[in-house]
């Protein structure tokens, strides 16, 4: 997470890599410096890995939620935690497909050997339980993540995908005016 950012802290994740060949997790020192690494290369559009073995759980440091409910929050019990946030990121973690067999992480950059793997944490989050400073240098860093509810739509438009559910929250949010966003709508 950005490039410093990381779910990790208390995290259940044993040391066996989830996606040995695949994924490395980057163990450094202090709260949230963890990341994830490539260590294959993906072209944009190539499926990074399936989300599998997830549990429904709070919403937390380490969820990601995947609905509109309360209760659509799961833990991804694997490396996958470990993906930080940027701004312009170079995977989508697609939790959009009614079938959960279908939610995944996509590239949507090419991604080369020893690659960083990050992405845009509004793009499944509404109000995310730990907001933090990012610190992504990229030239749309939005500085402060909080999560997609204090986004304007063109800030979340302009990314390369934003799941469903944050969409319909959205429009929920605009259309009746409650959980108005800090920043003006369009
Ligand atoms: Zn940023």
């Amino acid at each position: 997470m950005a490039t410093t950012h990381v779910h990790s802290a208390n995290a259940t994740v044993s040391n066996a890599p989830s996606h040995p060949g695949v994924l490395f997790v980057e163990r450094l020192p202090g709260s949230f410096a963890s990341r994830l690494v490539s260590l294959k290369p993906f072209k944009p559009g190539d499926v990074v890995a399936r989300l599998e073995g997830l549990t429904v759980g709070p919403k937390a440091y380490s969820s990601v939620q995947c609905g509109t409910g309360d209760d659509e929050h799961v833990e991804l019990n694997s490396d996958l935690l470990y993906m930080n946030h940027s701004c312009e990121p170079n995977v989508v973690v697609d939790v959009s497909s009614s079938d959960r067999h279908n939610w995944h992480v996509r590239a949507v950059k090419d991604v080369r050997v020893g690659d960083l793997l990050c992405f845009f944490y509004p793009s499944t989050e509404w109000d995310m339980e730990q907001p933090f400073d990012c610190t992504c240098g990229a030239r749309t860093c939005l500085k402060t993540i909080k999560g997609a509810r204090y986004l304007s739509r063109e800030e979340l438009g302009r990314r390369n995908f934003i799941n469903a559910h944050i969409w319909k929250m959205v429009q929920e949010r605009d259309n009746t005016g409650n959980n108005v966003p800090i920043k003006a709508k369009l």
